[in-house]
């Protein structure tokens, strides 16, 4: 019997224990250890709360989690409850698929004022991740700067945009909600550094913006390269989102909101009387597919700053850490003899939620390689682990705990919405009578 740990219930997570499952069968036990009670990572912390169709990825993972060879122990943080060592003592190989849940830092003066968050904590407070329930963002000036260019930004815009009708259907957390509905905020301006042709927005989620009820993007047809240009684009996704920027600055709406597209934008500073008040921003220009700064500046006011410029993995003691790159050490997901990383823990925060499967099927099969289908370790695997976190009084949560945690949360649903998540997990520890 072959005895494997995967830290990190996410998609890479889940995609390497389909993998390992696949592969091994009954030759093999597999655990999917995650610090929270609940699975999914980002699935249900990260993807908005608007786009439910995404999240029913999550629904191939259950199978894996049903399989009979692979449990889920949640409520279990490696790097605390239990360590890597132990783990790396414990199992025949040890996959860290523990993400990125860190935001990286702007690195710009004024970053430290109350009204500036980064999208790890805004997102999370809006999704119901536990660390960030407290978060309170300021919502009581009338502008907004989110930072960054990419399909976060865009989630972030949209959330501040959306009214009440537009949440329907949607698993948006109540204390989120109702803090959004008394938003005053009617100005959401995106800085990016860079252009158009720059940008890393999908067509789907950009076009989602032009279709909002109180909302309206606002796009400058100055800062549009010219048209002809767009045929160089190779990557056809892009064009279409280039084009759908020209709609914007070509068919300008007047609704009560704007989101405010400010191209060529680097913010340099953020002022403010002990919360932030304004970014200043300085002109760049591209060159060279580089951004560079042309020396003018100017003011956008904000009384709420989100940065949404990446991620970084957590640091855990046994894990090297690549410092400039923010993720662990690895050399195509090999960390060490019996030691992987997978998804963004091995490639850094960039990627589709399907990105990580090619990741997670590659590292079983070099773990594949190295243990044979149907050889023994002899390692104590999951038994082992159960006796650790008894003897620590650690609570661990099993795939029946969160069915029970998901059937209370759907109970739990406004109208339209599949669920109120519980955002306490000592609250979800109660529920399951631990
Ligand atoms: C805001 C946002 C929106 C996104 N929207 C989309 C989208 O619409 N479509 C799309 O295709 N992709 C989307 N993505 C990207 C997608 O979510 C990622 O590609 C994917 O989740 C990465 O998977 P992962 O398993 O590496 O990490 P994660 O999903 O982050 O999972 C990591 C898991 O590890 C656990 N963990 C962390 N530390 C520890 C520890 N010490 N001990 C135990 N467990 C630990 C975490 O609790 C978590 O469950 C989005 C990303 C973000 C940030």
């Amino acid at each position: 019997m072959r005895h494997f740990a995967i830290v990190g219930s996410g998609p890479a997570g889940f995609y390497t224990a389909e993998a390992l499952a696949k592969a091994y069968g009954d030759s093999a036990r597999i655990d999917i250890i995650d610090k929270l009670p609940v699975p999914y990572g980002l699935i249900r912390f990260g993807v908005a709360p608007d786009h439910q169709s995404i999240k029913k990825v999550s629904g191939r993972y259950e199978k894996v989690a049903e399989s009979e060879n692979v449990r889920f122990v949640g409520n279990v943080a490696v790097g605390d409850a239990v360590s890597v060592e132990e783990l790396r003592g414990l199992y025949d190989a040890v996959v860290m698929a523990t993400g990125a849940p860190h935001d990286r830092k702007l690195g710009i003066p004024g970053e430290e004022l109350a009204g500036v968050v980064g999208s790890a904590a805004f997102v999370g407070w809006y999704n119901g991740h536990p660390d960030f329930a407290d978060l309170d963002p300021p919502l009581d000036a009338g502008h907004a700067v989110v930072i960054g260019a990419g399909n976060v930004a865009l989630d972030v815009a949209r959330i501040l945009s959306k009214t009440r009708v537009e949440f329907e259907g949607s698993d948006i957390v109540g204390h989120a909600l109702e803090r959004l509905m008394g938003s005053s905020i009617e100005t959401i301006t995106i800085l990016a550094r860079r252009g158009p042709h720059q940008i890393a927005m999908t067509p789907k989620e950009l076009g989602e913006l032009g279709r909002l009820e109180e909302a309206a993007p606002d796009v400058d047809a100055a800062d549009l390269p010219p048209a002809e240009t767009d045929e160089a684009l190779e990557d056809r996704g892009l064009a279409k989102s280039v084009g759908l920027l020209r709609q914007f600055a070509a068919e300008p709406q007047e609704k009560r909101k704007t989101v405010v597209f400010d191209f060529f934008a680097r913010p340099l500073r953020i002022e403010g009387d002990g919360k932030a008040e304004r970014v200043v921003v300085e002109e760049t220009r591209v060159e060279g597919g580089k951004c560079v700064g042309t020396g003018k500046t100017y003011d956008v006011p904000s009384g709420l700053v989100v940065s949404c410029i990446g991620y970084s993995s957590p640091h855990i003691p046994g894990v090297p850490y690549d410092h400039a790159k923010g993720r662990y050490e690895n050399d195509e997901g090999r960390i060490d003899e019996g030691f992987f990383a997978v998804g963004w823990a091995r490639r850094g925060p960039t990627g589709t939620i399907g990105t990580n499967r090619p990741d997670g099927y590659d590292v079983a099969s070099q773990i594949e390689e190295a243990m044979a289908v149907g050889s023994d370790g002899g390692k104590a695997g999951g038994e082992g682990l159960d006796s650790l976190l008894c003897e620590r009084d650690v609570a661990a949560t099993s795939f029946t705990d969160w069915r029970k945690i998901e059937a209370a949360e759907e109970a739990a649903a406004r109208a339209g919405s599949p669920r109120e998540k519980i955002v306490d997990p000592a609250e979800m520890l109660r529920i399951l009578g631990h």
